[in-house]
């Protein structure tokens, strides 16, 4: 999500002239765009905030301006905060307001004010952000933003506001736009993008409906969404992942934590058998089907049997990536004030004991991956000269050999090596060899 916001303000400043640069030491806009959901956000904004402001002394000296925005969740949270602790910022902008940068950058050179906005108008922004320009062969595409779900754990909702989701026809315009652009690959993304309802033509058309739209432009072979929620899994979306080929076989559906109480908690709205149902379902549905999820362990008050709950969740499930997380308290989250803290000595041994799960899972699987032949869309070069780096269906890292121009093309990979999170690969024989299971509608691994 950031990635996406991130390139869509460099896009909104376009217009002014401005262009991307590797470093601060010379731009003149130095933009931070900043995430909230975990750690110490805002003192790491700070410490960072000192460094660009000697920057931006530095070549005032030499009689230059550089303008410091703070941008994104950070700057929704602490707002004024912000100006008060770090006066030489000049633009305090909120996720639902970037669109309007270019305006604010404006009035700067006339009124030389700090400039700050953080409305929450999710509509107002879509419509009037410029195009969503193809940069490569892969590409993200924000349907649906905010959360009504209130976890006690997220700051989602207070930063990103209600759920809102964008128009069916809005979405498949800028999908198709992106394909003609030579896009190959479409991640659609939401904090919570499978609760996306978009308007179309006076009804609400549900997310499998959309992603079906999608798989029908011309050039989208790869369709991939993220970040979903259980409780929105439901049986048109898993139809849609055992009958849009496009669809990867690849899911990153977060389910936090192995016990019941804990999720009740954490106000999940499910327990941890319909997470089994739901997943038993898209096994039928797409027998190739693998998962990654997200845990947080050393929620207050989760006791050792909850952990080893999710100790042993983790194993049953043989998620093949996942993210786990220390619990970080969020100001203004309900659980940020639940009695029961646990210390950062125990949120860190029962972090190493779960990961120690998920690791020794990932490599079982990319070990299990050595002497297929996975289709790999090759987007990025590698170190080596002649080497690129792709990426299979399920989003492993898969470094190649590959002629020049075959960059941007999804070709037949036999995987010769596996790292604990990456693949080595050599190219095959044409598509005839390939491993089917990954390439055909709803076939069997
Ligand atoms: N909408 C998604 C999650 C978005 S936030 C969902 O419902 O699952 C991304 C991940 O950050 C979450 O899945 C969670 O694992 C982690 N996270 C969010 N708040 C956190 C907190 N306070 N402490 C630790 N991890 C947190
Ligand atoms: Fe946060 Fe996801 Fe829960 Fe929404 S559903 S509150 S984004 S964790």
């Amino acid at each position: 999500m950031n990635v996406y916001d991130s390139q869509r303000m460099a896009d909104v400043l376009k217009p002014l002239g401005f262009a991307d640069t590797d470093s601060p030491d010379g731009a003149e806009l130095i933009l931070i765009n900043t995430c909230h959901i975990r750690e110490k956000a805002a003192e790491k904004l700070f410490s960072e905030l000192g460094r660009y402001r000697q920057i931006k002394e530095g070549r005032a000296s030499a009689g230059a301006r550089t303008l410091i925005a703070v941008a994104g969740c950070v700057a929704q949270a602490e707002g004024e905060e912000i100006l008060r602790r770090a006066p030489f910022v000049d633009i305090v902008v909120g996720p639902q307001t970037y669109h309007r940068l270019p305006e604010m950058v404006s009035r700067l050179g006339v009124e030389r004010t700090a400039q700050i906005d953080l409305d929450f108008a999710p509509e107002a922004k879509f419509d009037q952000l410029p195009v969503n320009e193809a940069r490569g062969s892969t590409a993200f595409l924000s349907i649906q933003e905010g959360c009504d779900k209130f976890c006690t754990f997220c700051v989602v909702p207070y930063t990103r506001g209600a759920e809102y989701s964008r128009p069916l026809a809005d979405v498949v315009a800028e999908a198709r736009g992106l394909a003609m652009g030579g896009v190959r690959e479409i991640t659609l993304l939401g904090q919570n993008v499978n609760a996306y309802h978009g308007d179309a033509g006076g009804r609400s058309a549900h997310f499998a409906e959309l992603i079906r739209r999608v798989a029908e432009i011309d050039g989208i072979e790869r369709i991939r969404y993220t970040t979903s929620h259980p409780i929105d899994m439901d049986d048109d979306l898993i139809a849609a992942h055992g009958d849009v080929p496009q669809l990867m076989p690849f899911l990153h559906l977060p389910v936090q934590s192995g016990s019941d109480s804990m999720l009740q908690r954490m106000n999940r709205h499910h327990k941890i058998d319909l997470y089994r149902a739901i997943v038993e379902k898209l096994l039928r549905a797409r027998p190739d089907l693998k998962l990654s999820t997200d845990f947080i362990v050393g929620f207050p008050g989760e006791t050792d049997e909850e952990f080893q709950a999710t100790l042993s969740f983790a194993n049953e499930m043989g998620f093949v990536q996942a993210y786990s997380f220390k619990y970080s308290a969020r100001p203004g989250t309900p659980a940020a004030i639940l009695p029961g803290q646990l210390s950062e000595a125990v949120k860190s041994e029962r972090l190493a004991a779960l990961q120690q799960i998920l690791e020794a899972n990932q490599l079982a699987f990319n070990e299990a991956c050595v002497d297929r032949v996975l289709p790999i869309l090759f987007d990025r070069p590698g170190r080596k000269p002649g080497q690129m780096i792709g990426r299979s269906p399920y989003m492993q890292p898969v470094h190649a050999m590959v002629p020049d121009h075959a960059f941007g093309s999804i070709l037949d990979v036999r995987i010769v090596s596996a790292r604990p999170i990456s693949l080595g690969g050599e190219l095959s024989a044409p598509i005839a060899n390939a491993d089917r299971s990954v390439i055909q509608r709803g076939a069997s691994a």
